[in-house]
């Protein structure tokens, strides 16, 4: 059973709560590449004559870029970002020689390869005014930024968030035809609706490829964007008219199987996990393979953030114990963990070795005894921890069930 402790809620612990609940109601994070923000990002560049444009979503733990050039990596600890600054403050911050400010002159990014000077970041703000991320101009070079260039930074970051705006309507990802994850769950919300008044069964996959980033990184972003639609491809060839098919993320991909059971749901995985397995791609006859989670409709999962938390939390079992394979939820659930979950993005801290150690998660999935984080990177920490969830007043201790670079599925002792 979960220990439970109360901590002091300040009005600047509130509007974080209410800043996170804004960006999770956007269900933005990880999503795929979009044009219109990568010209906003062009645009930066060219206007402002600077090397790096980012448009980045912050979340409890990491700054993650939904567009961004000039800079190879997409996301960040947020503890080590400039951005963190902005969030914050919810306001514009410009730093014209970083070696010259207090706050950044020891900052890896300045002293070290990076060599930051010049940033200039505002806020990327909701209609109903909750800073969800930061839209911002970097260079390598000092240089002066003044009131007319904020001006047109900060319309930038409008046009941004207009983007975003209509982004929520696209039913369709342009990639790979499948759903968006927005559009998925709208859909699958009615087909639950249905299953549950005419009681039927209705299953859950999801899938994320093995091992993509090599793909890219051998291959090139080009190939890799065909090994997606491929993979896209062969899933849909092998669902059935009725099945949903939605694009989650990057390269995970997630199935709606209504009138199918969990064995039938088991079965259908492991025919789509043979058939990406065996398939080549392209000339250079790419190969790649797909984990599975598997979950069902049941009385503790009974809407699509619980199944999807359900077949997440499976296939990352899969992943952590081989890849390439399928894991039903139920199989994790009878071995580690009884309760029903909710997907929530909240803001936790791992605590360890006698609370000197700390690092910021962000709490995906929280059940009774069991809950689904996401670090920066998931390496040196330990197998049993503290979970602390500051909004909640919650903290708890935890062991790890499964883990891979950037998750962690816990079950509560
Ligand atoms: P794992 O087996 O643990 O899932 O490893 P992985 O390499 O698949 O997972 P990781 O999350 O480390 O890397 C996913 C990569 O997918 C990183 C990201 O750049 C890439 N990616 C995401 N979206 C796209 C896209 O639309 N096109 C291409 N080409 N790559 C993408
Ligand atoms: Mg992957
Ligand atoms: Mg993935």
């Amino acid at each position: 059973m979960a220990v439970v402790r109360a901590f002091g809620q300040s009005s600047a612990d509130q509007r974080e709560i209410d800043r996170l609940a804004a960006l999770d109601a956007f269900d933005l994070l990880d999503t795929p590449h979009d044009e219109g923000l990568d010209r906003v990002v062009g645009l930066i560049k060219e206007i402002f004559t600077v090397e790096i444009g980012i448009v980045s979503l912050i979340d409890a733990h990491r700054q993650w870029y939904k567009s961004c050039a000039g800079m190879p990596v997409d996301e960040m600890p947020r503890q080590d970002t400039f951005c963190r600054y902005v969030v914050d403050s919810e306001e514009p911050i410009i730093v014209q020689d970083a070696t010259r400010d207090i706050r950044f002159s020891q900052h890896p990014a300045v002293t070290g390869e990076g060599h930051i000077r010049f940033y200039a970041g505002v806020p990327l703000k909701t209609k109903a005014g909750h800073t969800i991320g930061t839209v911002c101009a970097i260079d390598r070079r000092p240089r002066s930024f003044g009131n007319r260039d904020l001006t047109i930074l900060t319309e930038l970051s409008g046009v941004a968030m207009d983007r975003i705006s209509l982004m929520q309507s696209a039913a369709t990802d342009s990639l790979t035809e499948a759903l968006t994850r927005r559009a998925f769950k709208q859909e699958a919300d009615q087909l639950i609706s249905l299953a549950l008044r005419h009681q039927h069964d209705l299953s859950c996959i999801v899938l994320d490829v093995d091992h993509f980033k090599r793909v890219n990184d051998t291959h090139g972003h080009a190939a890799g964007d065909e090994v997606l639609k491929s993979v896209a491809a062969t899933c849909k060839a092998a669902l059935r008219a009725g099945d949903l098919f939605g694009r989650l993320g990057g390269e995970e991909f997630a199935i709606l199987l209504p009138h199918v059971d969990r064995e039938g749901a088991v079965a259908a995985a492991e025919k789509v996990r043979a058939l990406i397995a065996g398939h080549q791609v392209g000339e250079q006859a790419l190969k790649v393979t797909a984990s599975f989670g598997i979950s069902a409709l049941s009385i503790v999962g009974k809407d699509i953030e619980t199944l999807l938390a359900q077949a997440d939390a499976a296939m990352y079992k899969a992943k952590h114990t081989g890849r390439n394979r399928c894991v039903s939820w139920s199989s994790l659930q009878a071995e580690q963990t009884e309760g029903t979950r909710r997907r929530v993005l909240k803001a936790g801290s791992i605590v360890f070795n006698d609370r000197r150690s700390t690092i910021d998660c962000t709490v995906r999935s929280l059940g009774s005894d069991s809950a689904g984080l996401s670090v920066s990177n998931s390496a040196g920490i330990p197998a049993e921890f503290l979970l602390s969830i500051k909004g909640e007043g919650f903290e708890t201790r935890c062991r790890v069930i499964a883990q891979d670079r950037q998750n962690l599925e816990v079950a509560f002792r």
